[in-house]
This record gives structure tokens, sequence and C-alpha cells, in this order.
């Protein structure tokens, strides 16, 4: 569904990305895992549209993406969700949900789904007035993913979800990214928790500076001893 060749990008003198090769099948989460400044981050902007590589090429669905501008992008169903701190904070939380769908033309089909965002957060239907910023973290994790969900992805690239989450909210979110993977929401999924990911995801690609060093099965790489050494200690 989503296929990466050979991507490279760089910052000025910063070779951020050195020749990222990966694939998503439609239906799965894949993760990617790895340490700061690995490149996680500059490959999803790079996927969104948001970042021009410099040397190789993203299709998804057999067309090539990487000339294509962001908005369109999202057209395709490609999505990025950002992590929970960067909704609109000075926006309500009913505010934030309509951006998200703002692009769609069928909107009956939007207040279904946006019910069926409440149904996955609750807590968001009894504060659609609360000024955003004003929500807890894992709160504006979940507001974050229900945008992400009312733009109507294909697939959608998600960017630490666990961030700043007590536990019992990390579990949550998860349970919430399988039952979205389980509506047929292909995922990517970008971690720092390694064993959360590991745990979710059928299949992982590891980062180190700007190289995959590692692929494969999740539950492989799970007992993997590099892995375990870098990433599970
Ligand atoms: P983190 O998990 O800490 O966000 P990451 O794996 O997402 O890290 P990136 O943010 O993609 O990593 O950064 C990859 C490399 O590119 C790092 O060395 C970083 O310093 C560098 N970099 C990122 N953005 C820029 C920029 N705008 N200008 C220059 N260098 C950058």
């Amino acid at each position: 569904m989503l296929k990466v060749t050979d991507l490279q990008v760089s910052y000025g003198h910063v070779h951020a990305l050195k020749g990222i090769s990966l694939e998503v099948k439609q239906g799965e989460i894949v993760t990617l895992i790895g340490a700061n400044g690995a490149g996680k981050s500059t490959l999803l902007r790079t996927i969104s549209g948001l970042i021009r590589p410099s040397h190789g090429s993203i299709t998804f669905e057999e067309e090539e993406v990487d000339r294509l501008s962001p908005d369109t992008v999202v057209n395709r169903g490609l999505v990025q969700v950002p992590e929970g701190r960067k909704i609109f904070s000075n926006m309500t939380v009913a505010e934030n949900l309509k951006v998200g769908a703002y692009q769609r033309k069928d909107k009956e089909q939007v207040k279904e789904d946006l019910e069926e965002v409440y149904s996955l957060f609750p807590i968001l239907k009894d504060r659609l007035d609360q000024m955003a910023g004003t929500l807890s973290g894992g709160e504006q994790q979940m507001l974050a993913l229900s945008r992400g969900l009312l733009s109507k992805p294909k697939l959608m690239m998600l960017d630490e979800p666990s961030l700043g989450l007590a536990p019992v909210l990390v579990d949550t979110v998860f349970d919430v990214i399988e039952k979205v993977r389980d509506k047929g929401i292909t995922i990517l999924l970008i971690e720092q928790n390694a064993h959360l990911a590991l745990e979710t995801a059928e299949r992982a690609y590891v980062l180190e500076t700007g190289k995959i060093v590692l692929s494969g099965d999740s539950k492989t790489l799970l007992n993997d001893q590099a892995v375990i050494e870098a990433y599970l200690g």
C-alpha cells in the first residue's frame, strides 16, 4: 500500500535519512522504532509531503506521492497524526474535530464518524466546548487521533501516541489503535516505547542515524538480542 524506496533527506549538511526503504501492506500495523534523532519524524514528514526528499521515491496505492502537496497527500487518504501536543490549543475540542473533517464533502458520513469517535473516546464528548490546550496530555492525544480519524484515512501515520501519557491511558490509546486497524485502516506507528510498539505491530523497522538497521516480524524482534539490548533493556 505504501512503499518507500531509497529515500534520502538532508537538512543542509545534516544527512537525516540515508536511503530508507520500507513497505506497509494494507491492513497492517507496522512500527518504526529508533532513538532520539534517528530520523523518525523526518521520515513521517517526508511521506506527508512536508519535506522534499533529495533522492528516492514514495508510492501510495501504486502512485508516486513524493511530489504532491501535503493537502493532496491527505486527500489520497495518507494522514499523519501529530503527537498530542500539536493540536490547536486555542480552539475548542469541537473546532479541532471540525478541522479534521473540513475537506470532506460527505457530511452525513462525517456525522456518523463523529459519533464513532465519541464512542471510542466518550471524554471528548463531555469536553466539546473546552479549549483544547487545557485538556490533559492523554485527552490531547485522543483528540489528535480523533481528528486524524475524521479526515477519513486509508493509512494513518501516528507520531509517538504514548508520549506524555500515564500508563493507564497508554493502554487506552493502544487499544484504540488496534480498533482502528480492525476498522480496516492501515497504520504506520512511530513509537519510542519499543516494547509497546512491538507488542502492537505485526512488523517493525529499526531506524538508527538515518538508516534501517533491522526489520522483520515484531515477535521475532521482541526476542532479538540486539533489539533487547538497545531498545528493551
Ligand atoms: P525524536 O524522536 O527525538 O523526535 P527523530 O527520530 O524523530 O527524533 P528527527 O527529528 O527526524 O529524529 O531528526 C533526525 C536528524 O535530523 C537529527 O539529527 C536532527 O537534529 C536533524 N534535524 C531534524 N530537523 C532538522 C532541521 N529542521 N534542521 C536541521 N537538522 C534537523
